[in-house]
């Protein structure tokens, strides 16, 4: 029979005699996010070993970095997009020349509201202020803005 090491405290009684006391009432059944195999883990316990909490936590940083990329790509491509159609600083443009192009309104660097309401919405350093209408007004950020 197999009995892991971990399941038992170790401890001395007054006459000096070792006493092993079976300590697996404070683990539970757990299943292995990695692997699904079941496994006797801490309350808190996630994996049955090393390995699989390293094979998963590798995994799902792979997957985390594909999504950042592709969050990367559409603000690079909205910024080439803004800064195409703004070569002087400030220009006025058809919102549907830049779905045109490739703009996605979904997605931003920040946002800034001036004193006045009006709100300025950025990818980088590139912005565009929307106001009635098809017409938006593109901007270059300036140094206030955060
Ligand atoms: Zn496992």
């Amino acid at each position: 029979m197999f009995l892991n090491l971990k399941w038992f405290k170790f401890s001395l009684c007054s006459k000096k005699i070792l006493i092993l006391t079976y300590a697996k009432a404070n683990e539970m059944k757990k299943q292995c996010l990695e692997c699904h195999d079941d496994f006797a883990g801490r309350v808190d316990a996630k994996f049955c070993c090393d390995s699989c909490r390293s094979s998963y936590h590798n995994r799902t940083n792979i997957e985390g970095r594909e999504e950042i990329k592709k969050v990367n790509a559409i603000l690079k491509k909205n910024r080439k997009v803004l800064a195409g159609f703004n070569k002087s600083g400030t220009a006025r443009v058809r919102r549907s020349f830049l779905l045109t192009e490739g703009f996605n309104f979904n997605y931003l660097t920040n946002v800034y509201v001036t004193a006045a309401g009006k709100t300025y919405k950025y990818c980088y350093d590139h912005g565009y202020l929307e106001s009635e209408g098809e017409y938006l007004t593109l901007v270059i950020k300036k140094d206030y803005v955060r």
